[in-house]
């Protein structure tokens, strides 16, 4: 035990038992000298899990710190706090990365990706997406391998979370040999160059980083192209935003085909301000239609049959976008009589009780025609808990090759990531029937169990409808 005392002159033994059979009160324990750091550390070190979770809540427990200046202080190391869980986290995650790759080195399987799984069951027990499991996993292997110091930083609470990212993102693209040196350096002045805020301390490696590897010019180009994206998503009922990181050799042709239309000269009638001709061309580049026109795309709308009158009130949901106002849905719907939209969906009503759409079954091997739209509709997004990816791919819920079948029931909508993952050994998933909505359970290769369950279909029913203020 790692107390100040030793066995024969136990504290326990002598003055800090106030009575026989009854635990030692805090004050007793202090005045006998115990020390309580490594009795805490012992405590969470015996009673594992659960006794980080009585940390967890005995930092919550005790009360608020009155007055300004320990208020103040308080924030201060609860951030040290934060800091070092996360410390404790990275520690934690390769450890468990090594595990599973030492088991099956030694079992000689999956020697091409021995790691294979992992970063999505990280993910899960985090509750983030898939991407935010990898990159913790990516950020902890990088602190814990090559960062020595800046991890040790982060443990004793010199240095907040923050600034370890930015040191993190700051090497990610250099060799080992120079992340080291760099995690040696910021080091060396102790500390000094966490002092300043963090913009000053990513020009400070930025520095670093450009004296010991001056990247060619070919290399900022291939990154360039390597990183490319463009994406938009929805930020309200009314608006879609895009945006995007393009190749100079991409970038610019689409920047001049605007500008050429923006500096065109236009008739009197055409009110449009610059900003706006920019916007209509490039919706028309991109969707080959007329601004104006109704667009040749599908949109699906999901919807309860009050929708349909002119008072209708529940909001329309656009599977994996969002929700639209009753008043927008019924716009869309009605379309333009010219090219009136697919609204296939507009007759598959919401059972009010559970929120579940009406199923329909498929003989063939792929989800194909309208139960492919189905699942789409029905799942929204990926169904891995906590991923919300877009649905890239209609997965067999059990695999055809374990003699899954192509049904409803048997099909969850996934993004690629979470697809692959769930190949990988001793993953598994199975239908939940009865329970509502469309469910299926997870057992991970740790095992561990999680419940996949669709989500309601539009707000329209049950106890929170419509939302009432408290
Ligand atoms: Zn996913």
């Amino acid at each position: 035990m790692a107390t100040a005392s030793s066995s024969s002159s136990n504290p326990l033994h002598g003055t800090a038992m106030s009575t026989a059979g009854q635990a030692p009160t805090y004050d007793a324990l202090v005045l006998a000298g115990v020390d309580l750091d490594a009795m805490v550390a012992e405590h969470v070190s015996r009673t594992g899990i659960d006794g980080i979770r009585c940390v967890a809540s005995a930092v919550n427990a005790a009360p608020l710190h009155e007055g300004t200046h320990p208020a103040i202080e308080s924030l201060g190391a609860l951030e040290a706090l934060k800091t070092a869980t996360w410390a404790k986290q990275v520690a934690q995650a390769v450890a468990f990365e090594d595990t599973v790759i030492a088991e099956r080195v030694e079992a000689g399987t999956r020697k091409n990706n021995p790691a294979w799984g992992t970063r999505g069951e990280v993910a899960l027990a985090l509750h983030v997406s898939p991407d935010s499991g990898a990159s913790f996993m990516n950020n902890s292997r990088l602190l814990a391998e090559d960062l020595p110091s800046t991890l040790r930083g982060m443990r004793s609470g010199l240095i907040t979370f923050e600034q370890a990212l930015v040191v993190v993102s700051g090497v990610r693209d250099l060799r080992v040999e120079n992340r080291q040196l760099i995690d040696a350096l910021l080091w060396n002045g102790q500390q000094s160059c966490f002092e300043a805020g963090t913009a000053m301390l990513r020009d400070r490696i930025h520095c670093w980083a450009l004296a010991l590897e001056p990247k060619a010019a070919a290399d900022l180009e291939d990154l360039a192209i390597k990183r490319r994206y463009f994406d938009g998503y929805q930020i309200d009922d009314y608006t879609v935003k895009f945006g995007g990181r393009l190749p100079l050799e991409q970038g610019l042709p689409m920047l001049q085909a605007i500008r050429n239309a923006v500096d065109k000269p236009r008739s009197a009638e055409d009110d449009r301000s610059r900003a706006q001709v920019a916007a209509d061309t490039a919706f028309e580049k991109i969707t080959g239609t007329k601004a104006g026109d109704s667009v040749p795309v599908e949109l699906l709308l999901v919807m309860n049959a009050e929708n349909l009158t002119e008072d209708a009130q529940h909001p329309v949901l656009v599977p994996g976008h969002g929700f639209l106002s009753a008043a927008k849905g019924l716009e869309l719907l009605a379309g333009s009589p010219e090219n009136p939209l697919d609204t296939w969906l507009r007759n598959l009503y919401v059972a009010p009780e559970t929120g579940k759409l009406v199923a329909m079954e498929s003989t063939g091997r792929l989800f194909t025609g309208q139960l492919k739209k189905f699942i789409k509709v029905r799942d929204q997004y990926c169904r891995t808990p906590f991923c919300n990816g877009r649905i890239q791919e209609l997965d067999h819920v059990v695999q055809v090759s374990r003699d899954g079948k192509t049904t409803e029931e048997n099909s969850s909508g996934r993004c690629k990531r979470c697809n692959m993952t769930k190949e990988a050994p001793g993953w598994k998933e199975s239908p939940i029937s009865g329970a509502g909505r469309h469910a299926f359970e997870i057992t991970t290769p740790s095992s561990h169990t999680y419940i996949s369950m669709a989500p309601a279909q539009i707000n329209g029913s049950g106890p929170q409808w419509p939302p009432k203020r408290l």
